[in-house]
């Protein structure tokens, strides 16, 4: 048995053989290919595949999702073979005598921005199918397996350190676990860890090594612990907790459809947060009363490109309309510092955390931002809506968002376009800043959310990606607490609710503090709804003051 330490960033606890991630090498060489007829053989082998591949996926879609996707797939099956982009790639070959890869990457792109020209609208959006099949013809060259998981069998995922961006890209279904020598609890890799309920543990360090790929383990989200091949005595501890876990399972059922109300009467709204609209059903299953905070920025992050109006719009419209006239609040992009995407080509920032990122990207980038509002406000015409913005210093920066806000509603309005006029405007309160303004902000809004994550990164000059500050981000800190009072308070003065989504709204040990501050609205993870719900019930709400949040 090989014993591990690290620290447990999801909990629950599950067991399945170890899966050493593998980075995949995705640069193409510009360099000259020494044998073109070996490269157009290679061209013609990934072809095949990927036309199997595609056929193969066909038949799955027509027995699980339906005719539509099952013709989808059918039609990137032809394009594969598709005599004018072959063409193209065999062009590039005999012309620039290049590898494989750069000839299929040349033809995939001429292709698809031949097709965007045209005028027809049906062949402009064919565009996007070229780009999918020339992604699977060079995945196929080049080895990367879809998902990221060459396995059948689900398996605990071992790596030295994840992106959110690798992260979002795995195929979940194949997930048990994440482990990993590097990371931090408040990183977003764990927030998506716990947003999916997959138990993870970061900060193994050394003790995980590749040679461990393929050997049985059990793992504690819970406890941080890691046992390969564990002995007799180990295993059934593993398993006696795994047993209490479905049994606390089965009793959080009973309380769905149940109010949250205090011991002495107090309601809460207990939210979720989501990062796709995949995770719907999780909120559904968990019964949360609406969605706290939808991270829109990982549509951005599991896409090659910029999102279009389009994309976004069905994404929102899926979730404000699966949530049925329950709030969702949806997070204007907030991108920068740790959740980087290529393709915004950012310049390098010695303190990214406090670069351009966020609020600040959008207002600085008014396209950007102006397609992810109509987007929004299109998609509010579904469900209830409520746009809220990230990383707010100023009553400035709310006023400009606003402005852009009333620009868009005026467009949609010139043009017909439905949406609620009645649309709410949050802002997120995760700067000292914030909270030093918080009195003159919320007048300007019809909510706050706390992000605990950021406010007490900056609160307490601890940064959120480090794993050896230790006791020194400590989001109980009466600064932090006392920075959450100041902005309860200034919210209720003005009329307006106020709720926290950051990773301290499921701390169960502050929930009583959070009655106390006057915390209208908690916004966590699917799976810790249904703990902080039990918790709620046997809490008093009573009150406090600033002095009362000590040291
Ligand atoms: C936060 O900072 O607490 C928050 C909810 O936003 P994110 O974690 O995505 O930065
Ligand atoms: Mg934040």
């Amino acid at each position: 048995m090989i014993l591990m330490q690290g620290k447990g960033v999801a909990k629950g606890v599950v067991n399945g053989p170890i899966y050493f991630f593998q980075r995949p090498n995705t640069a193409i060489s510009d360099a000259p290919a020494a044998d073109i007829e070996a490269e157009k053989a290679r061209v013609a082998a990934a072809q095949v595949k990927s036309a199997d591949q595609l056929s193969a996926l066909a038949d799955k879609a027509r027995e699980e999702a339906g005719e539509e996707t099952a013709i989808l797939f059918e039609t990137h099956a032809m394009f594969v073979e598709d005599e004018d982009y072959v063409d193209c790639m065999m062009n590039a070959l005999e012309e620039k005598r290049c590898t494989a890869e750069k000839a299929v990457q040349t033809a995939g792109e001429e292709f698809s921005a031949m097709l965007a020209a045209m005028d027809d609208p049906y062949m402009q959006a064919r565009a996007a199918d070229i780009k999918d099949v020339t992604r699977r013809i060079l995945n196929n060259l080049m080895g990367i397996v879809e998902g990221g998981i060459n396995s059948e069998e689900p398996v605990i995922l071992a790596a030295d350190d994840l992106a959110p961006s690798e992260t979002l890209q795995l195929d979940k279904s194949k997930i048990l676990g994440f482990i990993t020598q590097g990371g931090s609890g408040n990183s977003h890799t764990a927030i998506l860890a716990r947003t999916m309920g997959i138990p993870a543990i970061c900060g193994l360090g050394d003790a995980l090594k590749e040679e461990q790929n393929g050997r049985m383990a059990y793992i504690d989200g819970e406890t941080g612990q890691v046992a390969i091949e564990p002995d007799e005595l180990t295993l059934s501890l593993f398993q006696s907790k795994q047993e209490k876990q479905r049994e606390l399972k089965e009793l959080m059922e009973t309380m769905k459809g149940q109010k949250d109300v205090t011991l002495d009467g107090r309601e809460i709204m207990v939210y979720c947060n989501i990062g796709s609209p995949e995770d719907v059903p999780a909120v559904v299953a968990n019964d949360g009363q609406g969605i706290g905070l939808f991270r829109s920025e990982f549509l951005y992050l599991a896409s090659s490109d910029y999102p279009s109006e389009e994309e976004q719009f069905k994404a929102y419209k899926e979730v404000a309309a699966a949530m049925g006239g329950k709030r969702v609040v949806i997070r204007t992009l907030d991108i920068g510092a740790d959740k980087q995407v290529d393709y915004f080509q950012m310049h390098k920032e010695e303190n990214p955390a406090l670069g351009v990122r966020a609020i600040r990207i959008c207002l600085n980038r008014p396209e950007v931002f102006r397609t992810q509002l109509r987007a929004l406000y299109r998609a509010s015409a579904y469900g209830k809506v409520a746009i809220m913005f990230p990383m707010i210093t100023s009553v400035w920066e709310v006023r400009e968002c606003k402005r852009a806000c009333q620009k868009v509603m005026a467009e949609l309005d010139a043009e017909g376009t439905p949406y609620s006029k009645d649309t709410e405007i949050g802002i997120m309160i995760e700067t000292p800043a914030s909270v030093l303004v918080a009195e003159e902000l919320a007048k300007e809004v019809d909510f706050f959310s706390v992000g605990t994550n950021d406010l007490t990164q900056y609160t307490l000059a601890c940064d959120r990606q480090a794993n050896d500050l230790g006791k020194f981000f400590d989001p109980h800190h009466p600064a932090v607490l006392r920075a959450l009072k100041i902005a309860a308070d200034a919210a209720h003065k003005a009329g307006i609710w106020i709720g926290i989504c950051g990773e301290l709204g499921a701390d169960l040990a502050l929930l009583e503090t959070f009655l106390a501050i006057g915390i209208d609205e908690l916004s966590v993870s699917p799976a810790s709804v249904l703990p902080l719900r039990a918790e709620i019930r046997k809490s008093i709400a009573k009150t406090c003051t600033l002095e009362k949040l000590e040291c």
